[in-house]
């Protein structure tokens, strides 16, 4: 599924945000905090999510277990695939520079559905806690945090977020964003 190409067929009064995970390094930052989107959903109590089931066992492991992750924060992940407003799968683009995407569909400021991949071609070799480094990133995403450079989940670089600080689970600052929000 291209991602890009799927955003194209939303009707033209939403808006689309995308924010990605760059896989080049950026300089990096000892400040943290966190940096929101600007966009925000009405109610994540629960925050209902459907898992692909096509995608790899990979990826499904790695969305799972950011699903867990983030359970500490004031939003509320529920499996639901019969009615969600959250879709988790992933792609194959060897054309791209991002390891995982998510989309969001928007009315003024409020998050409408959200969908979020993780592009195999990068992440197929990635180890189990980098690719949930990606995935858990991404959901930071899903929820309505931005990119924040340092050491924090919300990091844009996976290569400074896992290889240099070895974070895949949400830090304090991550929460603090999250809760700030709900
Ligand atoms: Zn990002």
């Amino acid at each position: 599924m291209q991602p890009f190409m799927k955003s194209r067929t939303i009707k033209y009064t939403t808006v689309i945000v995308l924010t990605i995970s760059l896989i080049i390094a950026a300089v990096p930052s000892l400040v943290c905090a966190y940096t929101l989107s600007g966009y925000s959903w009405d109610d994540v109590t629960p925050l209902k999510y459907k898992k692909d089931s096509g995608m790899s066992a990979a990826s499904s492991t790695a969305w799972s277990s950011s699903v867990s992750d983030w359970q500490p924060s004031d939003a509320n992940f529920q499996l639901d695939s019969s009615n969600y407003e959250v879709y988790l799968s992933d792609t194959y683009n060897s054309g791209i520079g991002w390891d995982g995407i998510t989309v969001l569909t928007t009315s003024g400021t409020t998050i409408l559905s959200a969908s979020a991949y993780l592009n195999t071609y990068y992440t197929s070799s990635y180890a189990v806690t980098q690719r949930r480094s990606v995935s858990g990133h991404e959901l930071g995403h899903v929820l309505g945090l931005d990119e924040h450079s340092g050491w924090v989940l919300m990091e844009p670089s996976t290569y400074n977020r896992w290889h240099l600080y070895y974070i895949y689970t949400p830090t304090q600052d991550d929460f603090n964003g999250v809760n700030s929000m709900y």
